[in-house]
């Protein structure tokens, strides 16, 4: 782990004076569409992820926003309207911990009624609390974060020492509320977790939700990243065969994040998610804005575009809507497909702070 790394926070620039939007579908210079939005609603987490938000940097002296540089619910909601009639036909809410946002669903409830699919991923910390107003609210599905069942195991990934079965307690809530199926996420790290691979396939193998595999990536500057610490995907897919016999899925849909294997047998489905050995840059569709209104192309930019500014200006829907589509016309990022050991070192935006 690096001694103490400065995150980058505010490596916004505003967008330049924006031509009038055309009303063409909106493609970016390789041609990728813009259909997927990840808000960030908060910066800040009750969990400590080694790999994500390391204690080290992220410590009593750490400054988060304050809350006046924050986006309002309504600032979110004026905002995502403006992406739903560029296109975007998902939402997801994250952070940071979108739970520890005082009265999240009451976002969820404007939020709703724009008609995208509205997702939330949590830690699931908080969800046994929350669940149900969630759904009451008009979310459509969530993804809980759980990577390892096995107690030392996850109490020392999260770094907060949160037990296992309070996850587990949120996930059934989720489940009593009417979220189905609901995604568990697990980053895999070498050493570290991979161990639990196979037991967690066996615990969630039947359950109707589905367990998704993601390689640890080089997001931000902090985790301290090296490739010897990523378990390829493939890797995670021979284990499980070697156990419970999988076969590969066809997508859902164009661009999506996550491979699909199913258990030959019938006991559903797991995904993999391989940004560092599969790079999947030619079908991302995603735009990410962050808890301060600035809008990111890439989870692992350098450097964001400031809305908020604009947004705080008094600025009409219209020349939101025309800075947003020059924004994502003049995209051309591929991290994934042109990461070495070199650029996995240069200074990235946290992923607290554009939203996982
Ligand atoms: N707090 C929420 C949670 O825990 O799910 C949402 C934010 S979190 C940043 C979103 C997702 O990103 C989580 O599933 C987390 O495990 C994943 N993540 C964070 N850092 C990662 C890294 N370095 N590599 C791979 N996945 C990572």
């Amino acid at each position: 782990m690096p001694d103490k790394v400065i995150p980058i926070k505010h490596a916004s620039r505003a967008p330049l004076p924006a031509p009038r939007y055309d009303g063409a579908p909106l493609a970016d210079t390789r041609r990728r569409p813009l259909r997927d939005l990840r808000i960030s609603v908060t910066d800040r987490c009750n969990f400590r992820c080694t790999y994500c938000m390391p204690r080290e940097v992220f410590d009593a002296d750490y400054k988060f926003l304050p809350h006046a540089a924050i986006l309002s619910f309504e600032e979110i909601a004026r905002l995502a309207r403006v992406f739903v009639g560029l296109g975007v036909k998902k939402i997801r809410l994250t952070g940071g911990e979108p739970l520890l946002r005082k009265d999240l669903p009451r976002l969820v409830a404007m939020l709703a009624p724009l008609g995208a699919d509205l997702t939330l991923t949590t830690n699931g910390s908080t969800l046994v609390k929350h669940a149900q107003a969630l759904r009451d609210a008009g979310l459509d599905r969530i993804t809980v974060s759980l990577d390892s069942l096995d107690e030392a195991t996850f109490r020392a990934m999260n770094d907060a020492d949160f037990p296992v079965e309070k996850v587990l307690d949120g996930i059934a809530a989720a489940s009593d509320a009417g979220f189905a199926p609901i995604k568990i996420n697990m980053v895999v790290k070498r050493g570290v977790n991979d161990d639990q691979i196979v037991e967690a396939a066996r615990h969630w193998r039947d359950s109707g939700h589905i367990l998704r595999f993601i390689e640890f990536m080089d997001v931000g500057s902090t985790n301290g990243w090296r490739m010897d610490d990523v378990i390829p995907s493939a890797e995670v897919v021979r284990r499980i065969s070697a156990a419970f016999p999988l076969e590969q899925v066809e997508a859902n849909y164009a661009g999506e994040v996550a491979e699909r294997w199913r258990y030959k047998d019938g006991a559903g489905e797991i995904g993999v998610i391989s940004s560092v050995t599969q790079a999947f840059c030619a079908d991302c569709n995603r735009m990410r804005l962050s808890t301060e209104g600035s809008l990111y192309t890439c989870l692992f930019a350098q450097r964001g575009h400031d809305l908020k500014t604009l947004l705080r200006g008094g600025a009409d829907d219209g020349a939101i809507r025309d800075a947003i589509a020059a924004v994502w016309r003049a995209r051309d990022d591929r991290y994934s497909e042109i990461r070495t050991a070199e650029t996995a070192t240069k200074p990235k935006v946290e992923m607290s702070y554009i939203g996982g």
